[in-house]
């Protein structure tokens, strides 16, 4: 199977394949690997019948720039007249009638769409264990996760599923699971890429992000589907530059590159995650770049912060869940009020029930400013300090997970604070809206993958992915 999307390109252009071609294989593939569980649904006929559409294009000479890439969509990304779930039974029957714009992108540049995958329900976890359709298991070792919450989009990329898959990343779901699975997974910075039609977790850390099997693929979707666009006011104005154009282009100057000491040198960090991740640190050294440790004083925040600020907008969002307006409606004959307490906890699974009830009480009257304002404080302390750091310095290094993936269900009600805790390094730019990318940084003693993250300044995705497809190639 192809890994990367010049590859396709070229055997098309020789004529040594055809798109209908390669979805055949990604459909077989799929089949073969059922019992991953990473497919909510998959769009057989009608992919084939869009591939055959696309190779004609090619015949005629004006096929679009991503002719040829087959992508699968995390089922929170909407796609108009297709199931949307976010892996809900709360959402059960749910037709869109629009697509994201990001879909809308992609398919206008002759993207073939080949089905929605799971992910954790609402994209609320990190291990694609909380799907109402059951955990998705890791290609790379099947007792253990993925990652999550888009794990499922991870492994579609990392097991040749399809080349590409589009997830959101709201404090670490692309990066996270990229890392699980020795994936590419980009987060852009907050307001990049439009967030119509991507179903909201907490809105004000949303954003969709790609996962890919290099960083150059990466680059290229991301510069079709960021930028302007009218249906979202938050989304930035900042002109999208061409990434893809740029990112294999060394570095024109010695960087200056900062790691938060903590974060590698804790000893709570798995050994073999710190040992490669300090190896890179002194490959870009021996590069002749800066590499500093510095301090960040914040840290013991960022995860209090994090579930604060992303379970009281998770209360407000899922409120429009109520038993009326989508998906589902309980059996029983009840009054309105007991139709809406009903239907949601017969649909809502206990994640998402957990945090509903969380966020509720972060937000209470008695309680808002103990918890609510001061986090939004904290949250603009730690915004401003990183952005600080960025400024001295090109890139923040750390790595994407302080271990590598874990077995399914080692984590039930009892410990579920460690699993949440586990979340602590991707968090960060999430809290601070900044750009992060997880590229692949070797295997652990078990051959389990591990992620390096890059965080940047606000819209230097240029320079990040630049930069990170030179630090894979070290
Ligand atoms: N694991 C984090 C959480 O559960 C991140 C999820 C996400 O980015 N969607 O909130």
């Amino acid at each position: 199977m192809y890994k990367a999307f010049d590859d396709i390109k070229k055997a098309l252009s020789e004529g040594k394949t055809t798109c209908v071609a390669l979805v055949k294989d990604y459909l077989a593939r799929i089949e073969e690997k059922k019992h991953l569980n990473v497919w909510n649904e998959v769009y057989n006929e009608e992919a084939l019948q869009q591939a055959a559409k696309v190779d004609q294009k090619i015949k005629e000479g004006n096929a679009g720039r991503l002719a040829g890439m087959v992508v699968g969509l995390k089922d929170v990304i909407a796609y108009k007249d297709h199931g949307l779930q976010a892996s809900s039974n709360m959402l059960d029957g749910y037709v869109s009638p629009f697509s994201a714009t990001a879909t809308e992108r992609l398919l206008a540049e002759d993207a073939v769409i080949i089905g929605r995958q799971s992910c954790d329900e609402f994209a609320m976890g990190s291990s694609n264990e909380n799907s109402a359709f059951g955990p998705v298991k890791n290609n790379i070792d099947e007792t253990r996760v993925p990652g999550g919450s888009s794990g499922a989009s991870a492994v579609a990329v990392s097991d040749d599923h399809c080349l590409v898959s589009l997830g959101s990343d709201t404090g670490g779901s692309v990066r996270q699971p990229a890392a699980f699975t020795g994936t590419v997974g980009l987060k852009p910075t907050y307001s990049r890429i439009s967030r119509w039609g991507l179903i909201a977790y907490a809105s004000s850390f949303d954003t969709i992000g790609v996962i890919a099997n290099n960083v150059p693929d990466a680059s290229l979707v991301l510069e079709i589907i960021a930028g302007e666009d009218d249906q979202d006011a938050t989304v930035a104005q900042e002109p999208v530059p061409s990434y893809s154009a740029s990112v294999e282009e060394k570095p024109a100057k010695k960087l200056k590159i900062a790691y938060i000491k903590e974060t590698v040198e804790s000893e709570h960090l798995n050994k073999d995650i710190s040992e490669k991740t300090f190896a890179k640190i002194e490959k870009l050294r021996a590069e002749g770049h800066e590499v500093e440790a510095i301090e960040f004083p914040l840290l013991d925040y960022l995860l209090p912060t994090y579930y604060i600020l992303t379970t009281a907008e998770a209360s407000t969002n899922l409120e429009r869940f109520d038993g009326v307006r989508y998906g589902y409606r309980t059996e029983d004959k009840v009054d309105l009020e007991g139709l809406y307490k009903k239907s949601r906890s017969e649909g809502f699974g206990d994640e998402v029930k957990r945090r509903i009830m969380l966020g509720t009480f972060v937000l209470s009257a008695s309680y808002y400013d103990a918890y609510f304002s001061k986090a939004q404080k904290v949250r603009r302390l730690i915004k401003e300090t990183t952005e600080k750091i960025l400024s001295e310095y090109d890139f923040i290094l750390m790595p994407t997970t302080s271990a590598p993936s874990f077995e399914i269900g080692k984590y039930g009600e009892n410990n579920l604070l460690e699993l949440y805790l586990g979340d602590l390094y991707t968090v960060h730019a999430s809290l601070a809206g900044l750009p992060a990318i997880s590229i692949p940084n070797g295997e652990d003693k078990d051959g389990l993958t591990i992620g390096l993250q890059v965080m940047a300044n606000r819209f230097e995705e240029e320079k990040m992915l630049q930069f990170s497809h030179y630090l894979q190639e070290l």
